[in-house]
């Protein structure tokens, strides 16, 4: 096996959070690798729905790391060098039920007073500002900067831009293990690559990577189901969501509306086999037709799964590893897709050491030593 050694970080996981961390790390003046098994942006962050919602961000102290991200993205001509599908449609949370009514007003009060600019609205307003609406809401939320933008354009906009700032990617390269050599670490993949930090982008594989450093962290995952519909007449402008959570729908440029909401699947990260579960999609598309009746005789043109990581705390792991020093992790981002790029940027910040435009979600609050 080839060794190239030199590196000041080796970043392990090209997704979202891999790419952006090693993008600024690269423009600061490291010498970087990605190390990426499959392809940049191929897991998560590459076929997610693509919300981007200022209203369900999982905790309100992510609020401002969603409006970053958010921003981000309306912006990624001028700072990834691609437009990634921005649009900003507004969206609509709705109540369906008195108890749910209550709930939607404490939840969005919370993220309003972190800065999300959300105003609760009665069932009659939100009919106005989307008319496809049911009349099953007894109440719902607006904020006009909720959107989307395309997950599957990141991996070839990633890539250009990588290379472009002088990174190192590899792509179809496993890392098998990571063992400290020197003041820095190897990273075995389809080369022995020596670098004096390694950043963990391993979203929900991020158990193994952890072991061969001697930590174990709670990252659990959920196994999201997805569906997209044939192409339609505008049926719906806005963004709808749920208070409860399990429905997240919009329909996209081309006619087509994305259907989700956290419905679960079968599926395990360990064997990357997955299998839609037809009872849970049947509950989600009735869901989205109580929302929006039009969709009624949609056809369904295609179902996927996707692995989403949590912590038990639902705020994410993002800093310096205890215990373990020059290795860092960026794991545990719920609403990663929406966050992405701005928490990325966080960590690269303050591994440059600059001073980051908000603080990191220190690991070392849920990170342990491994049991032995
Ligand atoms: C179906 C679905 C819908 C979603 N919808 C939304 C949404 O609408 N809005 C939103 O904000 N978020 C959404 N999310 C969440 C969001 O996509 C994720 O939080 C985010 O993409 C996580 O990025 P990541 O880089 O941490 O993980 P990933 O994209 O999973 O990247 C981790 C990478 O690490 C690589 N890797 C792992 N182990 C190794 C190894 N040993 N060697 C080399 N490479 C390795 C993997 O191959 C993978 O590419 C959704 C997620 C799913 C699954």
């Amino acid at each position: 096996m080839t060794s190239t050694t030199g590196f000041d970080v080796a970043v392990v996981g090209g997704g979202v959070m891999g790419c952006t961390v090693a993008l600024h790390l690269a423009r600061g003046g490291m010498r970087v690798a990605v190390l990426e098994r499959h392809g940049l942006c191929t897991h998560a962050s590459g076929i997610n729905a693509g919300t981007l919602s200022m209203q369900h961000p999982p905790h309100p102290r992510l609020v401002p790391y969603a409006l970053g991200g958010r921003d981000l993205w309306r912006t990624s001509g001028d700072w990834l060098g691609t437009e990634v599908g921005f649009r900003e449609r507004g969206g609509l949370v709705l109540a369906f039920t008195d108890e749910e009514a209550e709930a939607l007003e404490t939840h969005m009060a919370e993220r309003k007073a972190a800065g999300s600019p959300i105003e609760v609205v009665s069932a009659g307003r939100a009919r106005e500002i989307e008319p496809g609406l049911s009349k099953h809401p007894v109440l719902a939320s607006y904020c006009g900067l909720d959107g989307f933008a395309n997950s599957s354009l990141l991996g070839g906009a990633f890539r250009a831009a990588l290379k472009g700032a002088g990174a190192e990617v590899r792509e179809r390269a496993l890392v098998t293990v990571i063992e400290r050599a020197g003041d820095g670490f190897a990273v075995h993949a389809d080369a022995v690559i020596g670098a004096r930090r390694v950043v963990l982008a391993t979203g929900v594989w991020s158990t193994q990577p952890l072991k061969w450093l001697g930590l174990a962290a709670p990252i659990g995952f959920v196994t999201n189901q997805m569906a997209v519909s044939e192409r339609m007449d505008r049926v719906v402008s806005r963004m709808i969501g749920v208070v409860a959570g399990n429905l997240s729908l919009k329909q996209v440029d081309n006619g087509t509306v994305l259907i989700g909401g956290g419905w679960q699947g079968l599926g395990h990260p360990g064997t990357e086999g997955t299998a839609i579960l037809r009872h849970n999609l049947i509950g989600n598309l009735r869901m989205a037709r109580h929302a929006v009746p039009a969709l009624g005789p949609a056809r369904i043109a295609r179902t996927w799964i996707g692995f989403r990581d949590d912590t038990p705390d639902r705020l994410p792991l993002v800093g310096p590893l205890p215990g373990a020093a020059g290795a860092f992790l960026i794991a545990g981002v719920r609403d990663g897709f929406t966050v992405g790029p701005f928490i990325g940027k966080v960590l690269a910040d303050s591994i440059l050491g600059r001073e980051p435009e908000q603080p990191i979600f220190d690991p070392a609050r849920l990170v342990v030593a491994a049991p032995s």
